[in-house]
């Protein structure tokens, strides 16, 4: 018999396959499944206006079966078969496309045909030594047998088959030093890949399992008679067939949401939202989201990737594309389902692909006005969401230099002073008093302690309402908004808070001339230590407290301190002397009386104060110890 050689691009194409380009080699599974599918449909179609095929809907499907023995998986289907010119046509050349041709002929768009992507059916030599493919076209009574080793070429030949349809016969490759190709004769490891790749498929893929039952009990049984097993097979169907994503909305119920989601994204816990979206137009597709109720244990590391699976026409091609969600989503799983994607194996390509880029601006906004319309009507809930992944919310509002800012700040809570509630941006400027200038904020690590805070309880005393933040990012978030409806943002450990009246800031300007040598006793004092002192009229009990200048905020500190790289990052400090406190007069009248020493002691004593006051750590607390505690002898 002769033997015929690949077409030149062809047999590149194979050499490919044989030397993998692919990681995951088991993607050929999905190929001839869907190439399978794709030739059930043919036939399928053609019998809604041909009497002659003789098939009921229900009597397709595909079989998938092992020989673990002779290191054989079959792939057959009872589809509309390959004559002998296409068998060497559509499987000799990959030049020739059967579905594009087929599609063009029927100009009807209720038949879809997947397999105009890839590479197909070559991808069967990624993992097997010899290739059979035996097939009987509709309409003929002769059937053909292609069969290949590789790249050395094909033969084809005349052979027996009773029904339409194709065979496919693969001998699974021997195990080498670096490659475990066992798995693909294994009942197991088939049956998963099938669930992962090919679960929508609309023809059952069926495959024989082995199962054990108890053999029947002997009449007579002795009464020491042990139960015996035995094993049998089964044909089982191993897909769901049909796509959740394509049901209406209406006729799935949350539970069938849930536990879809629960089986898909292997979580324990139901989604705290489920986003049922589709398109038609531009871009068609189909996509089911959810926002899971917690993080995913590895949600803030490395490890985690975001992305959605894409689907063509219900068979998977990449399990997470990142390209379809912004990084501040990075939360959500789904599918999307899409029969207008041109897809090819590369990635690259797919990046570049601008059906993607559509289905994916579409996407975020859909997100987003899920998020919004949640954070309106169930703020209970959208308070448990975003404790949970409004971190990555704000990292989207402070990365990319705030690009996203004006779509990301409505989704913000924080947690309010005054209402003791979560609030947004908006309702806090609505909420403002005609005299508040600025949006304030208080940054640290638990509410308690900043509602405690000196310059906390003197702007709440104004009747301002502040909010406070307790997430390492907030500030750098804010920092990145500014000003939210021309409102300024101000933290309320940054000096100058804009709450004095005219009057007031008269009176402290005064007061602080007169302390003027004072002060500068003082810092020389704490010198290296704080950048300035200054008098203020809102420290009410307090007598001092710390607050900073310029961009880096006490705060800010301490998130950099444990960042690597930003170690020697500090703030810059001012120590604020309430000017109303006796304190304040002790420190005048001891420095009038020329007593230097202690004026040097307090100081010191009071900075350190105002250091723990600020939860941080004090250089030495054994000077400060004993300087209490002399104090009070
Ligand atoms: P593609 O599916 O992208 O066209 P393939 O290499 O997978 O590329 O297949 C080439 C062609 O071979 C298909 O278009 C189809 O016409 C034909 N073919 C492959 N598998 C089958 C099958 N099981 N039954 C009928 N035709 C098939």
């Amino acid at each position: 018999m002769r033997v015929k050689q690949f077409k030149a691009e062809s047999k590149k194409l194979l050499d490919l396959m044989i030397n993998s380009i692919y990681t995951n080699k088991e993607i050929f599974l999905r190929e001839l499944i869907s190439n399978a599918s794709d030739a059930i449909d043919k036939l399928h179609f053609k019998g809604l206006t041909d009497q002659s095929v003789g098939m009921a809907s229900s009597d397709f499907r595909i079989l998938v079966t092992l020989d673990k023995k002779e290191r054989t998986l079959t792939i057959s289907d009872n589809g509309i078969g390959m004559t002998k010119d296409e068998l060497e046509n559509n499987l000799g050349t990959i030049a020739k496309s059967g579905s594009l041709d087929f599609k063009t002929e029927n100009k009807d768009e209720s038949i879809d045909i997947i397999g105009q992507f890839g590479v197909g059916f070559y991808s069967a030599f990624m993992v097997a030594s010899k290739v059979t493919v035996t097939s009987r076209a509709f309409g003929e009574e002769q059937a053909y047998k292609w069969e290949s080793e590789g790249a050395a070429g094909y033969t084809v030949e005349e052979c027996e088959k009773d029904d339409v349809g194709t065979d496919i016969v693969l001998k699974i490759k021997e195990n080498t030093e670096n490659e475990n190709y066992d798995n693909f004769v294994e009942e197991y490891g088939i049956c998963d890949i099938i669930k992962k790749y090919s679960d929508y498929v609309r023809y059952p893929i069926k495959t024989l399992r082995t199962k054990s039952r108890m053999k029947p009990r002997p009449e007579n049984a002795p009464d020491d008679y042990k139960d015996e097993y035995e094993s049998y097979t089964e044909l089982e169907t191993i897909n769901s067939m049909i796509p959740l994503w394509k049901k209406n909305k209406k006729e799935v119920t949350d539970e069938e949401y849930n536990e879809f989601y629960k089986n898909t994204f292997y979580d324990y816990e139901a989604p705290a939202k489920v986003i049922s979206t589709s398109s038609e137009g531009m871009v068609s597709y189909n996509a089911l989201m959810f926002i899971p109720s917690h993080a995913p244990f590895d949600f803030y590391s490395k490890e985690y990737k975001k992305g959605l699976a894409l689907y063509t026409s219900g068979v998977m091609i990449m399990e997470k594309c990142a390209d379809l969600l912004p990084d501040y989503f990075s939360f959500v799983r789904g599918v999307v389902d899409s029969a207008d994607l041109s897809l090819n194996i590369s990635r690259e390509i797919l990046q570049q692909d601008h059906q993607l880029k559509a289905i994916s601006k579409n996407l975020e906004k859909k997100i987003r006005n899920e998020l919004s319309s949640m954070k309106d009507n169930d703020r209970e809930k959208y308070v448990e969401f975003f404790k949970t992944f409004g971190r990555i919310i704000k990292f989207g509002i402070y990365s990319d230099y705030g690009m996203n800012k004006d779509k990301l700040q409505d989704l913000l809570v924080f947690y309010s002073a005054a209402q003791k509630k979560y609030i947004t941006l908006d309702e806090y400027v609505t909420a403002m008093p005609e005299a508040q200038k600025f949006i304030y904020f208080a940054a640290g690590d638990s509410i308690e302690r900043l509602e405690k805070l000196p310059s906390a309880e003197a702007v709440i005393d104004r009747g301002y309402d502040l909010l406070l933040c307790t997430e390492d990012v907030d500030e750098f978030c804010l920092q990145m908004l500014r000003s939210y409806k021309e409102k300024e943002f101000k933290n309320i450990g940054s000096g100058e808070l804009g709450l004095e009246t005219d009057k007031e800031k008269e009176e402290l300007k005064s007061a602080s001339d007169e302390a003027k040598d004072l002060f500068e006793e003082m810092k020389k004092a704490l010198s290296g230590k704080v950048a300035d002192i200054r008098l203020s009229s809102s420290l009410k009990e307090h007598p001092v407290s710390l607050s900073s200048e310029g961009p880096v905020s006490i705060e800010m500190e301490k998130v950099l301190k444990n960042m690597p790289g930003s170690e020697g990052v500090v703030s810059s400090k001012v120590l604020e002397i309430n000017a109303s406190h006796r304190i304040f007069e002790t420190l005048k009248a001891d420095f009038a009386a020329g007593n230097a020493e202690k004026v040097e002691k307090y100081a010191k004593l009071l900075y350190n104060q105002a250091l723990l006051i600020e939860g941080l750590a004090i250089e030495d607390p054994v000077e400060y110890a004993k300087s209490v505690c002399e104090l009070m002898i």
